[in-house]
């Protein structure tokens, strides 16, 4: 499949101003003030208030321009997307891998958020040099050291629920009769997916008002289209593990890094404090609410290795001053 090409050359969105974004959707305001809502909610992981970093309009700070090396010292996880952010044209490359070994050896949790099903992350989860991975944009996660898939979504009845979802997909279908079930979607739980293909952005945002009239939520990324039950996020999810199973990290000691809309969520300080997109990101981000905090110079998974050598400087020089003793 073909992704969408950025029509402005990325360094020249750096230090000016995003431009304005589409036409919105007539159900968006209503969207947008349910999300103002949520940032309200007090974080009980977070002592001190949370500093809100994005600003509508505000510029995107690369990330060589970014906190302090002891802000990086501090990281205990990192919640990254995968296609598009770990992945290289597609591939998982030796040097993401090595990347993920010294951040792995170093303690630091790797938990990947992924919108691929439940079956593609089962693998995933325990192939890799990861603590975990949440599949379906938030559905559900899957610990490294245990088999079974840990909920984060409420189903009563999965058959019904398989049967809600594709009633919604039929809805969507007769009005865009181009589009098409992915192959993925019989390895699903709690979502229900089809490939983006060609479809333009008028066309999503008005699948997403479908959706929501249905009382239910729609996401998209590079790769598909997802419906899924309201509420169902990846940054949500990413802060219900935190509470449960993660306790003894703060989301002031975590991370995010994505560069879909589908991560739009895992860029919410109300959820992570601190946030990067991959430079594949800047595609997006007019049409974004929630921004991330900084950007990388590098695409995909070039730019999540530039992450992973800020932090994994920052500790090398804790480790050098520790052993000197200052
Ligand atoms: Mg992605």
């Amino acid at each position: 499949m073909s992704r969408p090409i950025c029509p402005i050359p990325l360094a020249k969105w750096y230090g000016i101003e995003l431009p304005l974004p589409p036409a919105p959707c007539p159900l968006r305001p209503c969207l947008e003030g349910r999300r103002a809502d949520k940032s309200n909610i007090q974080n009980p992981k977070l002592n001190v208030p949370i500093i809100m970093h994005i600003s509508p309009g505000r510029k995107l700070l690369p990330l060589s321009e970014s906190l302090s090396s002891h802000h990086w010292q501090n990281i205990r996880l990192i919640a990254t997307d995968m296609d598009g952010t770990l992945t290289v044209a597609g591939k998982f490359t030796s040097k993401l891998v090595k990347n993920l070994e010294n951040l792995t050896a170093l303690g630091i949790e790797i938990l990947i958020v992924t919108g691929r099903s439940a079956g593609w992350v089962s693998g995933i989860s325990h192939l890799m040099p990861i603590a975990g991975a949440i599949a379906e944009n938030g559905g559900l996660c899957y610990v490294f050291d245990d088999e079974a898939p840990i909920l984060l979504t409420s189903i009563e009845n999965q058959t019904i629920h398989r049967q809600q979802l594709a009633a919604v997909f039929a809805q969507l279908k007769a009005k865009f009769p181009q589009i098409q079930e992915s192959a993925d979607n019989s390895f699903r739980i709690t979502d229900w997916t089809f490939d983006i293909a060609n479809l333009t952005l008028e066309e999503l945002q008005s699948m997403d008002c479908l959706c929501q009239e249905m009382g239910w939520g729609f996401t998209y990324s590079t790769v598909q289209c997802h419906i899924k039950p309201l509420g169902q996020d990846k940054g949500s999810a990413l802060l219900q593990l935190l509470q449960t199973h993660w306790t003894q990290i703060s989301p002031q000691n975590a991370i995010a890094i994505g560069d879909s809309p589908n991560d739009e969520s895992l860029f919410d300080p109300s959820y992570i404090p601190v946030s990067v997109g991959v430079a594949n990101i800047l595609q997006y981000t007019h049409q974004l609410t929630h921004k991330p905090t900084y950007v990388t110079s590098a695409a995909e998974g070039e730019g999540f290795c530039e992450l992973a050598g800020l932090i994994l400087q920052a500790k090398g020089d804790q480790g050098m001053t520790d052993t000197s003793g200052h």
